[in-house]
């Protein structure tokens, strides 16, 4: 579903992303992990056309590039942003911030789709006309991953989905995206630093230190560390 080979990413001439190589396959749910700053969200933001520079090769679902945020794609790859909060409109209410995928794709019935995905999400109609500021950081993920369920994407760009969350409101989110991964047979590629949510919700992971991958493995390798890059085992160890 995603295919990465030598991707470069620089900020200002500056690499943050090196040489960055992987492959996730259709169905699957691939960790992304490594320490604070090491290119992690660079690269979701870079598969949805967000990097300025970039060099190597991206293709998601069979489609080269992206080299500009590309509508076709975007509505069949959709990323849920780091900071729930950061990346809802103050002044929008959920149901304008559910309503504005389907009108920039041009699709009608709008009221019977926000409701679904709402439910979907498990949030009852009355969270339908509140602001951000009137929701909890629990409510407000709930949000974020129900607007990039409207257009029923094939493939879901996470980026850190739970780490803002206490541990049970953790819980209840990756239990929904888990129960969504079923129902749906999406490929999720999630950005964590959390070891057990890699466990928990992944087949394989990635390992970023300083913008390099540095080790590919299964996520059963968690149950005993049999991990063979120095830098993984540091980050076991530490886990
Ligand atoms: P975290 O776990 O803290 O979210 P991360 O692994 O997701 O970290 P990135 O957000 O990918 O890290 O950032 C990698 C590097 O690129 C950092 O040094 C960051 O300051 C820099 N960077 C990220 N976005 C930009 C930007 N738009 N312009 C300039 N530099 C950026
Ligand atoms: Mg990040």
């Amino acid at each position: 579903a995603i295919s990465l080979e030598n991707l470069d990413i620089a900020y200002d001439g500056l690499r943050v992303v090196k040489g960055v190589t992987f492959d996730v396959a259709p169905d699957e749910s691939f960790a992304l992990v490594g320490e604070s700053g090491s290119g992690k969200s660079t690269v979701l933001k870079a598969l949805c056309g967000l990097a300025p520079e970039w060099t190597g090769k991206m293709e998601v679902l069979g489609q080269p590039g992206p080299h500009r945020p590309d509508r076709a794609l975007a509505q069949r790859c959709q990323m849920v942003f780091q900071d729930p909060y950061g990346s809802l409109h103050p002044r929008k209410t959920v149901d304008t911030v559910l309503s504005e995928p389907l009108s920039i794709h041009g699709i009608g019935d709008k009221d019977a789709r926000v409701q679904q995905v709402l439910e979907d999400v498990g949030l009852d109609a009355r969270f339908r006309f509140r602001y951000p500021h009137q929701m909890s950081g629990g409510q407000r993920q709930r949000v974020a991953i129900a607007r990039a369920l409207m257009l029923e994407p094939e493939v879901m760009l996470l980026d850190e989905p739970t780490s803002a969350l206490d541990v049970s409101v953790q819980a209840e989110i990756l239990n929904l995206l888990k129960r969504l991964r079923a129902e749906r047979g999406l490929t999720y590629l999630m950005v964590t630093h959390n070891l057990p949510v890699v466990s928990f919700m992944c087949d394989r992971m990635a390992v970023m230190n300083k913008g390099e991958i540095v080790e590919i493995a299964p996520a059963t390798a968690l149950h005993d560390g049999s991990f063979s890059d120095p830098y993984t085992q540091k980050l076991y160890a530490a886990s």
